[in-house]
């Protein structure tokens, strides 16, 4: 084990699950480990890198903004924010136009909570099983796996799940005390499952019918990964509340909550985040809003993608269950537990994650080029030999 391993493993909480590779640089879709070996990332920091690791135009952004301003709570309006909420205004759904700026997943989902209880007066929260909403209390109590939650009892109350992908389940458990339904439109780490058309958008007219929010979570999926903006776009399906975060700012923390017109506005004083809308993170922002509109990277998320799933879809191997997937967030189920075969792909110099104990995860930075697909496909290939 080396110095840097011995390092953290004696002063960190020991809370993760680790890999024994210590990652020192990255650029595009390549990262370096402390002896130099370098990987294919279809990790990309947990589908964070979309535009790649260490990209100029988003390390120029943030260096030029870091001179100029780094810290300025939204008690003050700024000039760099206000371009970044008038952008996202722009590539959010139609009518989603208020936007809550925050620092993660788990808080673009805790506010939302917050903003669909404030402005319904009610207390109920419907999630899916297998859903992933976060590690914050209130977005755990969301969460789906009794693994990541029973520790933490008590947790807020409100909160039910019912199975995904079954409207009469959803249909039977909305009541009088609904306040919304919270979804993901892919569930990722539940095993990266999408969503189908007819259930999306048959929940979202039940929503409307019962009087009752919708709030999809594309904390993983939003920013091109499924080869639209944001994944409803494939179903047509608007949200009242959208979360975003992962890959919004390049890799600097960011999270950000959009309303639509059904979501009454929130009372001055309910709600607030000392480093949310930060100008550093929105500078690192809308350097990446740039570069998904220069370089088209929900249309290459499409294309890619689809060569992707069908060049696993094309692996014949028997210890393959199913392949699946939208855009440049696929999954691989086995028959039998991933762990080994994602340690054989990180010899071979690829990097890939776990969504469960048996699917293998692919969230590659939107740039990866056919030929790097094909590399990848040829070393799972030879792992599942
Ligand atoms: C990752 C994820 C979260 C939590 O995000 P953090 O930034 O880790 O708090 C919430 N929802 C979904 C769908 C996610 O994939």
């Amino acid at each position: 084990m080396s110095e840097v391993q011995a390092t953290e493993d004696r002063y960190s909480t020991g809370v993760y699950h680790k890999r024994g590779v210590t990652i020192v640089r990255g650029a595009g879709t390549r990262l370096w480990d402390e002896h130099g070996k370098e990987y294919l990332d279809c990790a990309a920091g947990m589908g964070v890198a979309s535009v790649g690791h260490a990209h100029p135009a988003v390390a120029e952004a943030i260096a030029a903004q870091a001179r100029t301003l780094i810290t300025c709570p939204e008690i003050f309006y700024n000039d760099t924010r206000a371009r970044l909420l008038a952008r996202l205004a722009a590539v959010t759904p139609p009518g989603l136009e208020r936007i809550f700026l925050c620092n993660s997943g788990t808080e673009a989902v805790e506010g939302a909570i917050k903003f669909a209880r404030l402005s319904t007066g009610k207390p109920g929260i419907i999630a899916a099983m297998r859903g992933f909403h976060g590690r914050t209390l209130g977005a755990l109590a969301a969460t789906w796996d009794p693994q990541y939650r029973d520790h933490f009892r008590p947790l807020p109350e409100g909160f039910r799940h019912v199975p995904y992908d079954r409207l009469d389940a959803l249909e039977a458990a909305i009541d009088d005390d609904t306040a919304a339904v919270l979804l993901e439109v892919v569930q990722g780490e539940g095993g990266v499952r999408p969503a189908s058309p007819a259930y999306l958008q048959g929940v979202q007219a039940l929503c409307q019918q019962r009087g009752v929010l919708l709030i999809l979570d594309e904390v993983q999926t939003g920013f091109g990964r499924t080869g639209k903006f944001f994944a409803c776009e494939h179903y047509g399906v608007v949200p009242d509340l959208l979360t975003m975060a992962k890959a919004m700012a390049g890799g600097v923390p960011m999270g950000a909550i959009a309303l639509g017109p059904r979501v009454r506005a929130p009372q001055k004083g309910t709600h607030s985040s000392t480093f949310g809308g930060n100008p550093l993170a929105c500078a690192a922002a809308l350097a990446v809003l740039d570069l998904m509109e220069q370089q088209r990277l929900p249309e290459r998320a499409a294309e890619v993608g689809a060569y992707f799933l069908a060049r696993l879809q094309a692996l014949a191997s028997p210890k393959i269950r199913e392949v699946r997937g939208l855009g440049l967030m696929l999954g691989v189920e086995l028959r039998e537990k991933v762990a080994p075969y994602i340690r054989a792909l990180m010899e071979r110099g690829v990097l890939v994650l776990a969504a469960g104990p048996t699917v293998l995860r692919f969230l590659p930075p939107l740039i990866i080029t056919r030929e790097e697909v094909d590399t990848v496909v040829a070393c799972l290939a030879e792992v599942l030999q």
